[in-house]
């Protein structure tokens, strides 16, 4: 049959990239691992945001109600800033709570809100010179969020606005204090930065097992190409998508009398004959097809959104390919052989399962047939 033969059902079977041709559920796997550090470290960031602003809520609440009942003694402006404080942390809570796409705007608004109060209120509250301690979880709250160079200039910012404060008289404190206030900040920054450094190293070392792991359970190591498991995947994210009312088809091919060549030149011969068969089978497929790996000497090629008259061109040209295909078997060219079978199915679809047993079936008739061709399955699968 000539591969140059555009079929009945519209769809072109000769191959095109086929380099790449058998591996789209593999990179669709890839392009979400890439990104799992970045996406674990926004979870991380929200979670975080979430309960820095509802402690912040609570605490500023019943700071407001204590000094409202009398039981604190604060003056008024003290009072106006945790009444501001508190608000600015329900709305930014609510938002990070309902919408997470606003965190980091959220944690912008949080942070320099609340480094602004700080600072604020070392000049406005000098009855209350102990506000400045909270500038050690602010500056850690900052490293957490918005990342280092950010907390670092908050700490840069909170040590100019304390010796500023001190200068102008607005704190008293000694020498002493201002070197232990100035000491202890860069400390907890230092801190902070460590842990954060370590957290994205040691989530990114995660992310990057994960995605190895996850490609090592879908490919056969052998050949590269994908194994079962990432077929069957292929084959229902073909019939589970929005064009999933296509018709497709799946070849599963088979090695003929592959055993002999275990048995005459051991397992290692054996091994480099699937390797060259998995070659060819990746040269001969169209860009879209998926060939995968999904026994000892058998594969299995899906042919999305392909009925099964341009199944069996396509089928009929990896066979041939095959047969055509140059193989050293103990240092002697030779070539093998395949059987085919080829089972269609239409929507709504079957399993996968449900196809590749047809076209296992259609396989079994093409070896009783005298094994070297290709057999479709009945349509009904
Ligand atoms: P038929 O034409 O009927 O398919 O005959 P066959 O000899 O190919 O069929 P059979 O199923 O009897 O043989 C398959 C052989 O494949 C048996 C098994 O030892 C071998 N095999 C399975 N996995 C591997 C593998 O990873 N490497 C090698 N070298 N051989 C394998
Ligand atoms: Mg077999
Ligand atoms: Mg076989």
């Amino acid at each position: 049959m000539p591969s140059s033969a555009r079929t009945a059902g519209g769809v072109d079977p000769r191959p095109g990239h086929s380099q790449d041709a058998g591996r789209p559920a593999i990179m669709l796997d890839s392009a979400r691992g890439s990104s799992a550090s970045r996406h674990e470290f926004a979870g991380f960031r929200r979670r975080f945001l979430i309960t820095v602003l509802g402690a912040a809520t609570v605490w500023t609440a019943a700071m407001v109600a204590a000094s409202t009942m009398g039981w604190l003694s604060v003056g008024p402006l003290q009072t106006y800033n945790n009444i501001a404080f508190f608000f600015m942390a329900l709305v930014l809570l609510v938002m990070v709570w309902r919408w997470p796409g606003t965190t980091r705007p959220a944690a912008i608004a949080f942070c320099t809100g609340g480094l602004f109060l700080i600072v604020a209120a070392l000049f406005l509250v000098p009855e209350d010179p102990l506000r400045m301690l909270l500038f050690f979880p602010g500056i850690g709250v900052i490293f957490l969020t918005l990342g280092a160079r950010a907390a670092w200039v908050a700490t840069a910012v909170a040590i100019v606005a304390f010796c500023t404060a001190v200068a102008g008289g607005y704190i008293a404190t000694t020498a002493t204090g201002v070197s232990t206030f100035i000491i202890s900040l860069f400390f907890t920054g230092l801190f902070f930065h460590t842990f954060r450094v370590q957290s994205v190293r040691a989530l990114e070392t995660i992310a990057a097992q994960n995605e190895a792991l996850d490609e090592a359970a879908r490919r056969d190591p052998l050949t590269s190409l994908p194994n079962l498991r990432a077929f069957r995947n292929a084959v229902e994210a073909e019939t589970t998508a929005p064009n999933g009312g296509a018709p497709l088809a799946i070849a599963f091919v088979d090695v003929d009398f592959f055993k002999t060549i275990n048995d005459r030149y051991g397992h290692a011969e054996g091994d480099a004959v699937l390797v060259a068969v998995a070659g060819a089978l990746r040269g001969a497929i169209r860009a879209g097809d998926t060939v995968a790996r999904i026994g000892g000497e058998e594969f299995a090629v899906l042919l999305p959104a392909t009925d099964i008259a341009t199944a069996m061109v396509v089928a009929e040209r990896l066979r041939a390919t095959v047969q055509a295909t140059a193989v050293t078997i103990a240092g002697e060219i030779t070539s093998v052989t395949v059987s085919v079978g080829v089972a269609p199915s239409r929507p709504p679809h079957a399993s996968a399962d449900a196809v590749l047993r047809a076209a296992d079936l259609a396989m079994y008739a093409a070896k009783a047939q005298g094994r070297n061709r290709v057999i479709p399955a009945p349509a009904a699968a």
